[in-house]
């Protein structure tokens, strides 16, 4: 197995999607329409 192989593996793997609310900085489960700690609807969708 070649390192461009390996590589992309890990990549590919290693990548998820967290949300999180821009006003308190709660980490919401997927797709959260709102923040269950304070209620705002200002979600931010991140890929990590
Ligand atoms: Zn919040």
């Amino acid at each position: 197995m070649g390192l461009v192989s390996s590589l992309r593996r890990t990549v590919d793997g290693g990548l998820s999607t967290v949300w999180e609310c821009r006003n308190c900085g709660e980490t919401l489960s997927e797709d959260a329409a709102e923040c269950p700690r304070c209620g705002a609807e200002d979600v931010a969708r991140y890929e990590i």
